[in-house]
């Protein structure tokens, strides 16, 4: 890195440049855990793949930089151009993104990445405030990614419930009765739209302790209603029969919003992931000072070995290559039952497939956490 100080300097006399750093968060674990030789192997590993995927998408005048026995990757976008500024913020993310994934890919290691711009560069100094400036604004620019992933997903679900009830209105002859049901459904699921805009920071997958859904309360078996009349259409378009059965005490310690939203996102997996034509059951019994909500369906199932990373944010399991998906739901779910003082857990179904539990505290057990 210090070979680079002077032309980075001269560089810098055109004008500010950026700079990106990727950084192996587990390198020195692999060091202490399995020893300097392999250590050294990752590190050669990883700087073949820095450079080469590097040089096929860097410019002449562009420099990269790596110290030995060091966890840091560096580039520097010195490169002058025609119009003489710097990159463009978008272009300079797509080469981190290009060569982060190549990494990741050939090192099969976690990389963390980030960039900022550089004005000066003080040889006394060196870079360091800099590579930390660059790998901070790298996570939070991937928290804000995650973020409105996870907004835009649960805004995915109330809309297509509405397309399809009108759709079913526009394309069906539907009895008064039951066009005023859709309609009601319609309305209450883009109210809902409203509030999960009104409170996506609250929402934030950022920031959950800011959020207290042992707050309230709510009726139990309205929420499960409500969710199956969420998923009706979905349901409805793959001939899917939804029982519910409810032997549970109703009222539950968490906010009603946030139980819909648990509910919706199990029974619209269960509903996608299980048989065309086939049956998806929601039931909720009593246990100790919990309610247990079981979802089951008839689907392909979850494989044991996938049954704890599926709760991950942005992970898919096998039946995700079937239909499209985020990898975001489940991870919404476990983290409302959790925060909820709840719990959640998957194994095999008697119906073949898949069976969500989760665990909720009763109203009064969860103000009793609480406090
Ligand atoms: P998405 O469905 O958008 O992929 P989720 O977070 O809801 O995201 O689910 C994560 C993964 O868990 C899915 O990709 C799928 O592999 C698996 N999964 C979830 N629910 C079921 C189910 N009922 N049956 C089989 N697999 C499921």
């Amino acid at each position: 890195m210090a070979a680079l100080t002077s032309p980075i300097a001269a560089a810098l006399r055109h004008g500010p440049a950026p700079l990106l750093v990727l950084r192996l968060p587990d390198f020195e674990r692999v060091a202490w855990r399995d020893g300097k030789r392999a250590a050294r192997r990752l590190e050669r590993l990883t700087c073949s793949a820095f450079v080469e995927s590097a040089r096929s998408v860097l410019r002449t005048g562009d420099l990269i930089a790596h110290d030995p026995g060091s966890d840091l990757f560096c580039i520097f976008m010195t490169a002058p151009s025609r119009e003489s500024r710097a990159p463009r913020a978008v272009d300079v993310r797509a080469v981190l993104e290009r060569v982060a994934a190549t990494i990741v890919m050939r090192c099969e290691q976690r990389v963390e990445s980030g960039w900022t711009m550089l004005a000066r560069l003080d040889a006394q100094r060196g870079l360091g405030q800099d590579i930390a400036l660059a790998l901070e604004r790298g996570a939070r620019e991937r928290e804000r990614y995650e973020f409105f992933s996870a907004i835009g997903h649960e805004l995915r679900t109330p809309l297509s419930s509405i397309r399809g009830y009108l759709e079913t209105l526009l394309d069906e002859q539907t009895d008064e009765t039951t066009a005023r049901r859709f309609l009601e459904t319609a309305r209450r699921e883009a109210l809902r739209m409203g509030r999960l805009l009104d409170g996506m920071f609250e929402f934030s997958l950022l920031d959950l302790s800011s959020c207290a859904l042992t707050a309230h309360w709510c009726d139990l078996q309205a929420q499960m209603l409500a969710a199956c009349e969420v998923v009706r259409p979905l349901a409805h378009s793959r001939n899917v029969t939804i029982r519910r059965k409810m032997t549970a005490e109703a009222r539950i310690g968490i906010d009603p919003d946030a139980c819909l939203q648990l509910l919706v996102n199990m029974l619209d997996n269960a509903v996608k992931y299980g048989r065309n034509g086939g049956t998806v059951c929601i039931s909720a019994r009593a246990a100790r000072r919990n309610v247990l909500i079981t979802v089951d369906d008839d689907g392909p199932g979850i494989a044991p070995d996938e049954r704890e990373s599926i709760f991950n944010l942005r992970v898919r399991g096998a039946a995700g290559a079937s239909r499209p998906g985020t990898g975001i739901g489940l991870a919404i779910v476990k983290m409302i039952a959790e925060r909820a003082g709840g719990s959640i857990g998957v194994t095999e179904s008697p119906l073949g497939g898949a069976r969500f539990e989760v665990a909720l505290p009763l109203k009064e057990e969860s103000a009793a956490r609480a406090s």
